[in-house]
């Protein structure tokens, strides 16, 4: 899977801790890390060295799909300046997840934070699509 990913620059040995840290960090663990670990199903819409893409279990739209890191990052509060390929390959999955559900039109959310409405504390990306979606939202 991964020789198709011809875009994603990230140093080999960040490669090893992001592995290290999805195994063994237990200390952070959340819901997402025990999907990841294999723990807790999913269905599983994508997969790679650095992310898994499953669906929502409680969809707000035809097409409702979270994408999340391997490495337990908690959320955009507490990205570094080394997760900076990882964010970009993130947002590229999103394309690709997008256009695998025939989408050309999807919104793409973070929440980050209780106040803003996330309540998994595990870095995850919302694809929302396949219908009409107001602006703001709530
Ligand atoms: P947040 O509110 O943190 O941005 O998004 C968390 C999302 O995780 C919610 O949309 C919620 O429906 C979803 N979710 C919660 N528990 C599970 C689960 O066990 N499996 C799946 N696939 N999604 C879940």
């Amino acid at each position: 899977m991964f020789h198709k990913i011809k875009y994603v620059v990230i140093p080999k040995k960040s490669k090893i801790e992001y592995r290290a840290c999805n195994q063994f960090d237990m200390t952070s663990s959340t819901l997402f890390t025990k999907i990841l670990q294999g723990e807790i199903p999913c269905d599983e819409v994508y997969s790679d060295e650095f992310c898994l893409a499953f669906r929502d279990i409680n969809p707000q739209a035809p097409t409702h799909i979270l994408i999340i890191p391997r490495k337990p990052i908690e959320s955009l509060c507490k990205v570094e300046q080394e997760d900076k390929a990882l964010l970009g390959h993130l947002l590229l999955v999103t394309q690709k997840v997008a256009n695998q559900e025939g989408l050309t039109q999807w919104r793409t959310v973070i929440n980050t934070g209780a106040e803003a409405g996330q309540t998994i504390f595990h870095l995850h990306l919302h694809v929302i699509g396949g219908r009409h979606q107001s602006w703001p939202p709530g």
